[in-house]
Protein backbone atom coordinates (compact mmCIF):
# COMPACT_ATOMS: atom_id res chain seq x y z
CA UNK A 1 0.00 0.00 0.00
CA UNK A 2 1.23 3.71 -0.99
CA UNK A 3 0.43 5.89 2.31
CA UNK A 4 -1.79 8.94 2.43
CA UNK A 5 1.37 11.04 2.69
CA UNK A 6 2.93 9.67 -0.49
CA UNK A 7 -0.07 10.03 -2.48
CA UNK A 8 -0.55 13.30 -1.16
CA UNK A 9 3.38 13.93 -2.11
CA UNK A 10 2.27 13.00 -5.85
CA UNK A 11 4.84 10.12 -5.28
CA UNK A 12 2.91 7.09 -6.15
CA UNK A 13 4.65 7.22 -9.62
CA UNK A 14 7.79 7.08 -8.68
CA UNK A 15 6.98 4.78 -5.89
CA UNK A 16 5.18 2.04 -8.21
CA UNK A 17 8.06 2.35 -10.70
CA UNK A 18 10.99 1.70 -8.30
CA UNK A 19 8.85 -1.50 -7.21
CA UNK A 20 8.10 -2.40 -11.11
CA UNK A 21 12.49 -1.89 -11.93
CA UNK A 22 12.78 -3.93 -8.91
CA UNK A 23 11.33 -7.08 -10.06
CA UNK A 24 7.73 -7.01 -9.02
CA UNK A 25 4.70 -8.21 -10.84
CA UNK A 26 1.20 -6.07 -10.56
CA UNK A 27 -1.41 -8.36 -9.58
CA UNK A 28 -3.73 -6.11 -8.90
CA UNK A 29 -4.03 -2.07 -8.01
CA UNK A 30 -6.40 0.65 -7.12
CA UNK A 31 -6.95 4.01 -5.29
CA UNK A 32 -8.87 3.96 -2.38
CA UNK A 33 -10.00 5.87 0.58
CA UNK A 34 -10.55 4.34 3.80
CA UNK A 35 -12.93 4.59 6.43
CA UNK A 36 -12.04 4.90 10.30
CA UNK A 37 -13.54 1.20 10.52
CA UNK A 38 -11.59 -0.18 7.57
CA UNK A 39 -8.15 1.31 8.46
CA UNK A 40 -9.09 0.14 12.28
CA UNK A 41 -9.81 -2.90 11.03
CA UNK A 42 -6.61 -3.16 8.69
CA UNK A 43 -4.22 -2.51 11.45
CA UNK A 44 -6.26 -4.00 14.38
CA UNK A 45 -2.99 -6.49 15.27
CA UNK A 46 -1.60 -2.53 16.65
CA UNK A 47 -5.15 -1.64 18.54
CA UNK A 48 -3.28 -2.00 21.98
CA UNK A 49 -0.20 0.61 20.73
CA UNK A 50 -0.05 3.96 21.70
CA UNK A 51 -0.26 5.23 18.39
CA UNK A 52 -3.26 3.52 17.48
CA UNK A 53 -5.03 6.31 17.22
CA UNK A 54 -3.11 8.40 15.71
CA UNK A 55 -2.21 5.80 12.71
CA UNK A 56 -5.92 5.31 11.98
CA UNK A 57 -6.34 9.16 11.34
CA UNK A 58 -3.28 9.41 9.95
CA UNK A 59 -4.87 6.55 6.71
CA UNK A 60 -8.05 7.97 6.45
CA UNK A 61 -6.57 11.27 5.91
CA UNK A 62 -6.67 10.84 2.34
CA UNK A 63 -6.75 7.94 -0.31
CA UNK A 64 -4.33 5.16 -0.29
CA UNK A 65 -3.41 3.17 -3.23
CA UNK A 66 -3.71 -0.59 -2.77
CA UNK A 67 -1.14 -3.22 -4.98
CA UNK A 68 -0.93 -7.27 -5.04
CA UNK A 69 2.72 -7.86 -5.70
CA UNK A 70 4.22 -10.57 -7.12
CA UNK A 71 7.81 -11.78 -6.97
CA UNK A 72 9.75 -14.82 -5.74
CA UNK A 73 10.01 -14.96 -1.72
CA UNK A 74 7.92 -11.33 -1.97
CA UNK A 75 7.26 -10.72 1.81
CA UNK A 76 11.08 -10.74 2.28
CA UNK A 77 12.18 -8.71 -0.89
CA UNK A 78 9.02 -5.58 -0.24
CA UNK A 79 10.29 -5.30 2.93
CA UNK A 80 14.17 -5.16 1.98
CA UNK A 81 13.40 -2.69 -0.55
CA UNK A 82 11.05 -0.11 1.37
CA UNK A 83 13.31 -0.50 4.70
CA UNK A 84 12.68 -0.18 7.87
CA UNK A 85 9.91 1.22 9.31
CA UNK A 86 11.58 4.55 10.54
CA UNK A 87 12.84 6.54 7.91
CA UNK A 88 15.71 7.45 9.39
CA UNK A 89 16.99 3.89 10.07
CA UNK A 90 16.26 3.12 6.78
CA UNK A 91 18.86 2.09 4.35
CA UNK A 92 20.09 4.54 1.80
CA UNK A 93 18.34 3.79 -1.99
CA UNK A 94 15.16 2.26 0.14
CA UNK A 95 11.64 3.50 -0.38
CA UNK A 96 10.97 4.86 2.86
CA UNK A 97 14.55 6.72 3.13
CA UNK A 98 12.83 7.93 -0.41
CA UNK A 99 9.84 9.29 0.32
CA UNK A 100 9.13 9.28 4.31
CA UNK A 101 9.05 11.58 6.68
CA UNK A 102 8.21 9.82 9.71
CA UNK A 103 8.08 6.91 11.71
CA UNK A 104 4.15 7.39 11.47
CA UNK A 105 4.12 8.72 7.79
CA UNK A 106 6.34 6.02 6.45
CA UNK A 107 5.21 6.11 2.96
CA UNK A 108 4.42 2.62 2.49
CA UNK A 109 3.43 -0.18 4.00
CA UNK A 110 4.45 -4.00 3.11
CA UNK A 111 2.72 -7.58 4.82
CA UNK A 112 4.81 -9.52 7.32
CA UNK A 113 3.99 -12.84 6.14
CA UNK A 114 2.21 -15.01 3.46
CA UNK A 115 -0.52 -15.64 5.43
CA UNK A 116 -1.05 -11.90 6.05
CA UNK A 117 -0.19 -10.92 2.51
CA UNK A 118 -3.46 -12.95 1.76
CA UNK A 119 -5.39 -11.62 4.40
CA UNK A 120 -4.52 -7.99 2.85
CA UNK A 121 -4.98 -8.96 -0.41
CA UNK A 122 -8.47 -9.87 0.20
CA UNK A 123 -8.95 -6.64 2.21
CA UNK A 124 -8.56 -4.70 -0.99
CA UNK A 125 -9.32 -7.04 -3.96
CA UNK A 126 -12.43 -8.87 -5.06
CA UNK A 127 -11.97 -11.87 -7.73
CA UNK A 128 -12.03 -9.94 -10.64
CA UNK A 129 -9.66 -7.27 -9.61
CA UNK A 130 -7.02 -9.76 -9.44
CA UNK A 131 -5.20 -10.96 -12.70
P1 LIG B 1 3.59 -1.56 7.93
O1 LIG B 1 2.85 -2.60 8.72
O2 LIG B 1 2.76 -0.29 7.70
O3 LIG B 1 4.17 -2.10 6.67
P2 LIG B 1 5.89 -1.95 9.56
O4 LIG B 1 5.55 -3.40 9.46
O5 LIG B 1 7.25 -1.52 9.13
O6 LIG B 1 4.85 -1.07 8.76
P3 LIG B 1 4.57 -1.91 12.11
O7 LIG B 1 5.32 -2.15 13.38
O8 LIG B 1 3.71 -2.99 11.57
O9 LIG B 1 5.64 -1.42 11.02
O10 LIG B 1 3.71 -0.59 12.34
C1 LIG B 1 2.62 -0.30 11.47
C2 LIG B 1 2.63 1.18 11.17
O11 LIG B 1 2.33 1.90 12.36
C3 LIG B 1 3.99 1.75 10.72
O12 LIG B 1 4.25 1.55 9.37
C4 LIG B 1 3.81 3.21 11.06
O13 LIG B 1 3.01 3.88 10.08
C5 LIG B 1 3.04 3.14 12.37
N1 LIG B 1 3.96 3.11 13.53
C6 LIG B 1 4.75 2.09 13.94
N2 LIG B 1 5.45 2.41 15.03
C7 LIG B 1 5.10 3.70 15.33
C8 LIG B 1 5.45 4.63 16.35
N3 LIG B 1 6.32 4.30 17.31
N4 LIG B 1 4.88 5.86 16.34
C9 LIG B 1 3.97 6.19 15.38
N5 LIG B 1 3.57 5.36 14.40
C10 LIG B 1 4.13 4.14 14.36
MG1 LIG C 1 3.60 -4.18 9.87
Amino acid sequence: MIKPDAVRAGDSGLILDQIIRSGFEIKALKLVQLSQKEAEAFYAVHCERPFYGSLVEFMTSGPVVAAILEKENAVEAYRTLIGSTNPENAAEGTIRKRFASSIQNNAVHGSDSDENAEIECSFFFNHFERV
